[in-house]
């Protein structure tokens, strides 16, 4: 068969993690002949490439996998309260292996352009090998956060030590025995990190620029008595959670913070944070909208901090105060502040004294140098957009989806880009993704997509596409629900803000899971009322 017709396709689907394992195995069940192109050299995706010290989810293991398949649910038993990296992985390995996936996966395979043929009505991708793929249809299934920020620091690449980044960790692990380690960034990668490896360095040095809130996992064994009652009330479970904003049971507040006595606030703080996780960011119903209530989180929280670490100055170190709590994602994490108390930790504020450079032995701040044997960078994301706009993507007239996006990244609910027909974004820039349990909202969305291109195929339609009219105003919606919210007051990666350049824009749908479903099934009622369909 020639390259041409061999690589033609009903469907591809980009990436192979959470999104685009479920992708695969819904179209291929629609009777679709499809491929999936993986830059990696295996499925899991964010799990695959993630390998850090300490690497495990913020949303417990009970709900941070997929719902799809209650049999799947019912025969795959969680180790921990929450999942670590390697037990992820096991897991995403064993969905390939049950369904069969491996076989329409091409591994070391990254997409670099995807063109739209007007005429044809199909899209041609070209891959970094030069190879030519073609698809009616293609599913962006390449994450929210997997495009590492560049490391920008000047001499970086005259250190003479070793160089890691916990994105792309390596898979063998790192011995830091008897080593000099620093770590520069303290967000949820590195703060995992920090935690994991402090007992083993000789020395740790944190470079920290904003501090994070973070909060105790309490992450604990599962045992097997608790994951039996789990599979009895399975089905009730899950339509809890999806009933939920956050797609996951946070035990929601019903009360504003000003409603109760300072005690019962109080008591209120310590319950969450006795039990643990994302649950602390939640205990009132004002404290993400109303600066006032968020300040008297902020100050429990800072209390804990205070509480925790024996050094004063360290702790205050240690407390944000450049944002409101919550406004920037929390940490969830195994004993962060304590590290604080040992020897063989150092923490560098960045604020009071930047990095100049990096030099052939350590890190140079505007104070001192400090000489390392290795750095870890954890530096974060170009979320939410950074894959796709790195992409050669054209759409309609050979518009790129970069133009489309200078201002912004413009979608219909983050499924679809005006302009760019039959592409679908699996969790894309106007969704609410990152702001819910990601398996959850990756679920709906392929469901949604899978379901799109049935309705086409059953009326003898060619193309689906997002009309620039119900784009501009599910955009403005999106900023409109964000700007309700404090979200907006940091400078955090939802908005943008860690990249320089990016433009100021809150990019997840913060209107929650339920309100978002319902926009979308509203939208794909009457034969995809709010899309264009040809
Ligand atoms: P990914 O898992 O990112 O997979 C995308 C895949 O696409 C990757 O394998 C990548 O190699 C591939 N790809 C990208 N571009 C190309 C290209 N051009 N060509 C070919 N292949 C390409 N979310 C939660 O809800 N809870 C958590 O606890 C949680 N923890 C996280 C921890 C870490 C360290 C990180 C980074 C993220 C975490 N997230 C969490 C978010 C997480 O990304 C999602 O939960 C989920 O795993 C995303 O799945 P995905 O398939 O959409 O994307
Ligand atoms: P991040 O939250 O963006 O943190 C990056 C860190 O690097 C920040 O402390 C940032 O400081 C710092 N930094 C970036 N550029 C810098 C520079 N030039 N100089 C000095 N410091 C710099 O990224 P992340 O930790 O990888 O986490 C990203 C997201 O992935 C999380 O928010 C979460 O959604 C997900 N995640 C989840 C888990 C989990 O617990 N399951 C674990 C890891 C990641 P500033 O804040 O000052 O920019």
């Amino acid at each position: 068969m020639a390259e041409e017709s061999r690589n033609a396709f009903d469907a591809i689907v980009v990436g192979a993690g959470f999104a685009g394992m479920y992708a695969l195995h819904k179209l291929r069940g629609q009777g679709l002949r499809v491929a999936v192109l993986e830059a990696g050299t295996g499925v899991g995706g964010t799990w695959f490439w993630n390998r850090y010290p300490g690497a495990r989810v913020d949303i417990e293991s009970r709900d941070y996998g997929y719902s799809f398949d209650p049999e799947l649910e019912r025969e795959w038993r969680w180790s921990e309260r929450y999942s670590a990296q390697p037990e992820l992985l096991r897991y995403l390995n064993h969905v390939a292996d049950r369904y069969d996936l491996r076989r329409d996966i091409r591994f070391e395979t990254r997409v670099t352009a995807a063109r739209f043929d007007e005429r044809g009505a199909r899209w041609n991708l070209t891959t970094e090998r030069g190879e030519s793929f073609s698809a009616r249809f293609v599913v962006m299934a390449t994450g929210c956060l997997s495009e590492p920020k560049e490391i920008v620091f000047p001499g970086a690449d005259d250190f003479s030590g070793e160089v890691y980044r916990t994105f792309d960790y390596p898979e063998e692990g790192v011995d830091f025995t008897g080593k000099r380690v620093a770590v520069i960034g303290t967000g949820s990668s590195g703060i995992q990190t920090i935690t994991a490896i402090a007992p083993e360095c000789e020395h740790l040095t944190v470079f920290q620029r904003t501090p994070n809130y973070s909060v105790p996992a309490n992450n604990r064994p599962l045992g097997t008595g608790e994951q039996r009652e789990w599979d009895a009330e399975r089905d009730a479970y899950r339509a809890r959670a999806k009933a939920e904003p956050l797609a996951f049971w946070n035990d929601p507040p019903e009360r504003s913070a000003f409603e109760v006595t300072p005690e019962e606030r109080l008591q209120e703080f310590e319950r969450r944070w006795e039990f643990g996780g994302f649950r602390v960011g939640g205990p009132f119903t004002d404290t993400g909208v109303d600066l006032a209530a968020n300040k008297v989180l902020a100050d429990y929280a800072a209390d804990k901090i205070r509480s925790i670490v024996r050094d004063p100055a360290i702790a205050d170190r240690l407390t944000p105060k450049t944002y409101p709590f919550g406004t920037k994602r929390l940490c969830v994490d195994t004993g962060y502040y304590e590290v604080y108390n040992r020897d063989n930790v150092t923490l560098v504020d960045l604020r009071a004294t930047p990095i100049e450079r990096i030099t052939a032995t350590g890190i140079e701040t505007t104070e001192r140098e400090y000489q390392v044997d290795a750095i870890v960078y954890a530096l974060g994301f170009d979320a939410m957009t950074g894959t796709l706009a790195k992409l050669d993507i054209r759409g309609r007239g050979g518009l790129t989806l970069r133009e489309k996006w200078a201002d912004g990244p413009d979608t219909h609910l983050g499924l679809m880009i005006a302009g760019f027909p039959n592409l679908f974004t699996v969790t894309g820039p106007g969704s609410p993704s990152v702001l819910t349990n990601m398996v959850m909202s990756i679920e709906q969305h392929v469901e949604w997509i899978a379901e799109a291109i049935a309705w086409l195929d059953a009326h003898g339609r060619t193309t689906i596409e997002a009309t620039p009219e119900a784009e501009a105003e599910w955009v403005a919606h999106v900023a409109e629900v964000a700007h309700q919210t404090l979200y907006p007051l940091a400078d955090s990666w939802y908005m943008g803000a860690n990249v320089e350049g990016k433009p100021r824009v809150f990019l997840p749908y913060v209107g929650g899971f339920p309100a978002y479903v319902e926009a979308c099934n509203d939208a794909a009622a009457e034969g995809y009322r709010a899309f264009r369909v040809a």
